[in-house]
Formats: structure tokens, sequence, C-alpha cells
């Protein structure tokens, strides 16, 4: 619901609401949050507030700090939390500079503009179901996170209801007061780990949904004595978090990906996207994988994508076509993990597949055999591409890839390989456990 400024108002009033919390995101997506009394709602609603941008990664320099909140008017939400001091209003805002122009740097305002590509095209929405997982971690006497998982539970055990789940439950609840439509939640894999599914939206409120997603599980976990991360892969040797990012485009008559009439029934539509998808894989992946980290998961064996491939007959390629037809065909594009900036990842994977519609790509054929058992001839022969195997590789493809660049627009790109280049440098030049342990009696 996109409200006026007069409900905003009433709302307010009705709810007793003594803060207003402004809530944007930077460069590498965290959550920022401005906290303002009450009385100061007309100037937000005259979109005059203004703060800091050199404090924000990856937005401006001291000389032009000077920036603009603007309240998006459908995000309002009371808080579920923060009531003994008075309850706190919670909308997200876009960031403006002094001219009153979008700020480009803002991840959110360029996603707006890479939808706005997608509607002169003549769609109307880019559906986006993520299925976030993360991991719960003991905390030590101080509040710090300990390696330690809370339980050594295994996938869908029903068994003990311990802490883990009722905090689990707890997030349920809470993303429910919020208004979000739970699909699923259930342990996952390795223990520890969780998931939690809900409903698609369009592209922009789905992005903002897993901002106040992450949000919720933090500050739910951290009551139950609990440290979440989304951290792609925290523990050697077993399953990292993913956030497979299920997907499709709709047009005024409905889901352009279905076709009965079409190939497993999917449209050319569907196809051509699926094919620019996989022409961007590699440069998306640095944007969809952005860490250091995130290419410990994008390994063999953990159920995690390796390979550019994709099949309608099993769970292991990088995009999977799920078997549901009608309005929920869709593609899941498997590689993406959590520590994604959503506004930057969502982008890049649009761009990607309006390219491959824009000059009508085709597709590789399907894999519907095991890729890890293949021979490396088999795969060359079949044009099955790898994913990149490191950030650094990552980022070598994103810099040659114009489309990607281009979803991010000059000042995000720059500001990403900049920041970016510099954490994959930082981490080349650490000296890890595993080379103390493996080298320092051999050599
Ligand atoms: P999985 O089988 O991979 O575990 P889930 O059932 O956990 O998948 O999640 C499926 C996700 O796909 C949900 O977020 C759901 O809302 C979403 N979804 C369903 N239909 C569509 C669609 N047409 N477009 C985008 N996402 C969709
Ligand atoms: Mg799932
Ligand atoms: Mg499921
Ligand atoms: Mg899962
Ligand atoms: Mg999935």
């Amino acid at each position: 619901h996109v409200y006026t400024n007069d409900e905003v108002r009433e709302l307010i009033k009705k709810e007793d609401v003594r803060f207003l919390r402004l809530m944007f995101t930077d460069l590498f997506g965290t959550m920022k949050s401005v906290d303002l009394p009450i009385s100061q709602l007309d100037k937000l609603l005259a979109n005059k507030v203004m703060f800091d941008g050199s404090s924000i990664d990856g937005f401006v320099r001291i000389e032009e700090s000077d920036m603009y909140l603007y309240p998006d008017m459908g995000t309002w939400l009371i808080s579920p939390w923060g009531a003994e001091h008075g309850k706190v209003a919670q909308v997200i805002c876009s960031v403006h500079l002094t001219n009153g122009e979008p700020f480009m740097g803002d991840p959110r305002n360029n996603l707006k503009r890479v939808l706005s590509e997608m509607k002169d095209a003549g769609f109307t929405a880019f559906n986006i179901g993520p299925e976030p997982e993360f991991f719960l971690f003991e905390t030590d006497e101080n509040g710090e996170p300990t390696l330690k998982v809370n339980d050594e539970e295994n996938y869908f055990d029903l068994e003990a209801a311990d802490k883990g789940e009722d905090c689990r439950r707890d997030i349920v609840l809470a993303l429910e007061k919020l208004g979000f439509d739970v699909e699923a939640a259930h342990h996952e894999v390795a223990p520890g780990q969780h998931e939690v599914d809900f409903k698609y939206s369009d592209a922009l409120e789905a992005a903002d949904n897993i901002q106040i997603f992450k949000l919720v599980v933090k500050t739910i976990a951290k009551k139950y004595g609990f440290h979440a991360t989304f951290m792609p892969k925290p523990l050697s040797g077993i399953n990292g978090s993913g956030m497979h990012m299920n997907m499709s485009v709709f047009d005024q008559d409905g889901n352009t990906f279905y076709d009965e009439n079409g190939k497993l029934q999917l449209s050319e539509t569907a196809y051509k996207f699926l094919a620019g998808v996989m022409k961007h894989a590699r440069a998306v992946t640095a944007i969809c994988d952005p860490t250091v980290n995130s290419y410990k998961r994008l390994v063999p064996g953990y159920e995690a994508p390796v390979y550019v491939a994709w099949s309608a007959h099993n769970r292991s390629p990088m995009v999977r076509v799920p078997s549901d037809r009608g309005m929920g065909t869709r593609l899941e594009l498997r590689s993406v993990d959590p520590s994604a900036n959503p506004y930057l990842a969502i982008a890049a994977i649009l761009a990607a597949g309006l390219d491959g519609l824009k000059n009508d790509l085709k597709p590789a054929d399907s894999v519907d055999e095991n890729i890890y058992t293949m021979t490396e001839e088999e795969r060359v022969s079949r044009e099955i591409l790898t994913l990149p195997d490191t950030l650094h590789n990552a980022l070598k493809s994103l810099a040659t890839d114009e489309v990607v660049k281009a979803a991010l627009g000059d000042h995000l790109f720059y500001n990403f390989m900049e920041a970016k280049t510099m954490e994959y440098d930082a981490y080349r030049q650490s000296v890890s456990r595993w080379e103390q342990d493996r080298y320092m009696s051999t050599y």
C-alpha cells in the first residue's frame, strides 16, 4: 500500500509511534538506518531530511557529502521491536542529491532504473522468490560469535524442539507481523543451518524484503543468544549458505515464461532470458557472490553449482527449471549467496536476461546428467563453462562484460570494482592457518 502523507500521520498517531527509522542500503548490501524523533515527521514527508553521504561505504567523498533521504511511501511498517521506549515506524528511503536527482550510487535507485528499462521493453514485473539460508552460532560470555553451531540436527529432522527451532519460529512470527507471506521454514543440511522462504514479489519489494529479513533474523537470533550469519561458507567441510533466486517475468497477460505448447512448456521468452543469464553468468557471479568466502561455497560436493549449465531434471546445475507451470513457471538461479547486495544482484540478473531477449539468444542444451562425473573433454565438447573459482577471476569477468557493467552504472561499477579489488588483495596478502599447517613442517 502506498501511503499518503495524511495516512502516515494517522497511522503514527493511532500506533502512538515515537521514533522514525529511515533505512537505505550501502554498496556492500549493509542496511543503514537513521533514527529520528517523531517531531521530524513533517520534515521527512517534505523530503528534507539530510545526512552525510561520505560516511557511507561506496557513496561519495567529503566534498559532495550532503544527501537527502526521500521516504518510499509504499514501505512504511511499524517495527515489532523497541516498544519499551516508544514504538518505531520504519520506512525505506531513496537517496537524492541536493539538486533533487536520484543518486545513482544508491543500489536501490539503480535497481529502479534497470526495472524501468524492463518496463520499456513491455513487461510489468520481474518476480523474485528468494531462498536465503543462514547459520545460527552460539555466542560466548561477551556476546561474541563462536564457531560452535547450536545443534547437530539434520535436514527436516523434526526431533528435539531445540532452541534453534524456537528461534526460527520466532523469526517466522516476526516476519508475518511485518506482512511477509512465509511459505516455508526448515532446518537445512548442515548443523545450525536454516532456510526461510517467503512468497515472491516484484523485484524492488523482493530486495527490500531480503534486507528486512536479514535484520529480523539477526535481531531475533540475538535474543536467543545466537549469532546469525549470512556468510556464504562459515565452516569448511559442510554445506555453505546460498540464496537461490527464483525468477519470472510477467506482462499484463501473466507469466511470460509459460507456454503450454513450448518445449518443456517454457516460452521463447523464458529460453531467451535463460540464454542471457547463461551468457553473462561469470560477470553476474561477481555481483551475486561478492566475497572472497563466496568462492569456498562454489565447489563440488556441497550442492552448490560450479558449472554454467541448466536443467529441468536435476537439482545441481546453476539454473534449475522447477516443475511448476502456469503462474509458477520460473527459473531458479542457484549460484547466488546471501552476502550479495540484493539490489545489485537482481539488477545484474535482470540485465543479463533482458540482453538475451533483446538479442534473441539461444541457450545451450540442458545438461541432465551429472556434470561432476564428466571428463574435461566431455564438458568442453558440450560447451559447459565453469563459474569463476575466485573473487579475482569473477572481477576479471565483470570488468569485460559491458551488459553487466551497464546494469550497475558507472558510479556503482567503479566503486564496486575498487572496493572488491582491495578486498581480494587484502585476502591474498594474509597467511592462513591452512597454509601454516600444510607447509610449516614440510619445508
Ligand atoms: P526449492 O524447491 O528450491 O526449495 P522453494 O519452494 O523453497 O524452492 O521456494 C520457491 C520460491 O519460488 C518461493 O519463494 C516462491 O514464492 C517462488 N516462486 C513461485 N512462483 C514464482 C514465480 N512465478 N516467479 C518467481 N518466484 C516464484
Ligand atoms: Mg527452498
Ligand atoms: Mg522447497
Ligand atoms: Mg536450501
Ligand atoms: Mg531452491
